[in-house]
């Protein structure tokens, strides 16, 4: 209801402007003295008139005294006619100074006729002006069928390709599109067929999105981009038209680009029932489809689109002519990371930190995480007063962006602080003994986020494949912290349950998705959906018996009985160097990579 009242208060000041203007223009005061031929005689005879202007019809008389009175003339009647037939001399008028303008176009009717009229003009303005309010809250039901693409402006700020630091399959991939777009002749003299469509697929932050606008900045032609769920936003319906009217605009304009970002938001599979109003959906991506076939390949058009969730996306989108060439933006490797870090520490005042450190420490980030580490670096370097963000501020942000913020008010008690001690040091100690763990960088029993406290390892480097070897070394591990607290305390917190939870889904995952379970061969078991960039499993579903289920938890279990047992014997044949490290933490709260293996020799 918002705009109707808006419409009514702009309503109500109109009237009272209206009505102010009506009784100004009634009432005022000082409007001339209105006299009639005789007494303009009359005055004539006394002498009391010292000028007179004639303006067609209207005639303003001055008298000696400076004050003015208004008379009219009969029209066509030239007013020293007019005055003689009054019995007027013309020694008398010697003294007066007569003015005679042209015809002030207004008629003696008109302006008779004007001061009425005035107010009702008013009125019908106000009227129309109101109507078009009116018009104007239902502007998005008028306009509903436009597209809402922007157009993106030539800006002085535009992104090229130079500010996107890695994914450099994709970036040739669109540097060819540009290509074509800006020398469309090279290609079609050879025959080759222009792609349609362009999807890009990666995890999110992996800068698609940023990878688009960089394509608009390099293209040097117009550029549409709308995002998925903008093409359903608002009423139902409307997303059809939207996509018709897009592909018209870019059609009038070719060559250009389109570019749809969170394509999944509509191109999901057909019929999938996902969501409620996917009857919507598949209308606006049957006319995405259709548009898609219904241009010319030579003409111009190329249809840019990013998604996280390819594995939903409806197979039409995905055949040849329509989205046929597809790129994958991986999460950055360690050279990728740092490039990263490099632009984006652009313009921040760093001193002595070692962008190639914080790239090695920061497996798995993607470029949006990268971004708000420096983020979050300088902002912990201002919270310290500090006029430059140092290396401290880098490491201590990875941690915080990993784990969550320190929870300083999270004060341990000193059994807390021992229980979780032990088990820090179980899970930090495994690693190290086990030659196919990931090394230490940093073990701490300060709270961050969830955990009471961490043990910090990272890959030697970015792994794409990971042996079983490595898998039961890191059950071994996550179960190390177990270990320790049972060995020590003879009794378990609920400290290790998360690790638990993770050690179970590993050795499930070892079993079931990979295959490498012995005894049951390498084959998968169960169907799962997964989302592929975004590590989660929707739904799972049997396609095997309830024999082999009882198999599967056997072998489960004892894949996790002999990361304990492994766990087990490495603590137990090493506990002074374990309450060593302990010692070291009760001490210190947090010790480092150097620390941690000096103290170990
Ligand atoms: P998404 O893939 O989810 O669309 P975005 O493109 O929105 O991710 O990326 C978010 C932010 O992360 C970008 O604005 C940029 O600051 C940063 N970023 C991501 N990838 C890169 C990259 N390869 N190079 C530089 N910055 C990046
Ligand atoms: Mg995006
Ligand atoms: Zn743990």
């Amino acid at each position: 209801m918002k705009p109707l009242s808006k419409n009514i208060i702009l309503f109500v000041v109109v009237l009272l402007i209206v009505g102010a203007i009506f009784s100004t223009y009634t009432i005022s005061g000082d409007k001339p003295e209105e006299i009639g031929v005789g007494t303009l005689v009359e005055r004539i005879h006394e002498g009391s008139v010292d000028r007179i202007l004639v303006e067609g019809d209207e005639v303003t008389v001055t008298h000696a005294d400076g004050s003015e009175a208004l008379t009219r003339k009969e029209g066509g009647e030239s007013l020293s006619d007019l005055l003689t037939n009054y019995g007027v001399e013309p020694e008398e008028l010697a003294g007066i100074a007569i003015d005679i303008k042209g015809a002030s176009g207004r008629s003696y009717f008109m302006s008779l006729i004007l001061p009425s009229l005035l107010p009702l003009l008013l009125l019908i303005v106000v009227f129309f002006f109101f109507i078009r309010q009116f018009q104007g809250a239902n502007n998005k039901a008028m306009q509903f069928g436009q597209s809402g693409a922007r157009k993106a402006e030539d800006k002085k700020d535009k992104l090229t390709f130079k500010d996107v630091a890695g994914v450099k399959e994709a970036k040739e991939e669109l540097a060819e599109v540009v290509d074509f777009l800006k020398t469309p002749k090279k290609f079609v003299e050879l025959g080759a067929k222009i792609p349609k469509g362009v999807l890009l697929m990666g995890s999110p932050g992996t800068g698609k999105t940023l990878l688009g606008r960089a394509v608009a900045g390099e293209a040097s032609v117009p550029f549409y981009h709308i995002s998925g769920s903008e093409f359903v936003e608002m009423f139902v319906g409307v997303g059809a038209s939207r996509v018709r009217d897009l592909f018209n605009e870019a059609k009038k304009n070719a060559p250009c680009i389109i570019f749809i970002d969170e394509i999944d938001a509509v191109g999901r599979q057909r019929g999938a029932g996902l969501g409620g109003s996917h009857d919507e959906r598949e209308q606006t991506l049957n006319q995405i489809l259709v548009e898609m076939d219904g241009f010319d390949p030579h003409l111009g058009v190329i249809v840019l689109a990013a998604t996280n969730r390819p594995d939903v996306l409806d197979p039409a989108l995905l055949r040849p002519g329509r989205f046929d060439r597809r790129v994958i933006i991986d999460l950055p490797d360690i050279g990728d990371r740092e490039a990263i870090l490099k632009i984006h520490a652009k313009g921040k005042p760093l001193e002595k930190v070692d962008l190639r450190r914080a790239a090695e420490r920061t497996p798995g980030f993607s470029g949006a995480d990268l971004a708000n580490l420096l983020n979050e670096a300088a902002i912990l370097a201002a919270r310290r007063d500090k006029k430059v963000i140092g290396m401290d501020e880098v490491l201590e942000s990875v941690e915080k962006v990993l784990l969550g913020p320190e929870r300083k008010s999270h004060i341990l008690s000193k059994d807390e602080k021992n229980f979780t001690a032990h088990h820090e040091a179980g899970h930090a100690l495994v690693a190290h003994m086990l030659p196919n763990a990931d090394p230490v960088h940093k073990v701490s029993i300060i709270s961050r986020g969830r955990a009471a406290g961490y043990t910090l390892k990272l890959p030697v480097d970015d792994k794409k494949l990971h042996g079983f070897k490595e898998f039961v070394d890191e059950l071994a591990v996550l179960l190390g912290g177990y270990v320790a607290e049972k060995m020590n305390f003879n009794n378990v917190t609920t400290g290790p349950s998360d690790d638990l939870k993770r050690a179970t889904q590993l050795a499930k995952d070892l079993v079931t998705r990979y295959g490498m379970s012995e005894k049951l061969g390498p084959r998968t078991f169960g169907e799962r959906e997964d989302m592929v960039f975004l590590g989660r499993e929707i739904t799972e579903q049997r396609d095997y018996s309830e024999a082999t289920a009882q198999q599967i938890d056997q072998e489960i279990s004892r894949l996790v009985d002999e990361a304990m047992q492994t766990a087990k014997k490495i603590l137990t044949d090493n506990n002074t160097k374990l309450e060593a490290i302990v010692k070291e933490l009760l001490e210190k709260e947090t010790i480092e990579r150097d620390e941690f293996e000096a103290l170990l020799k």
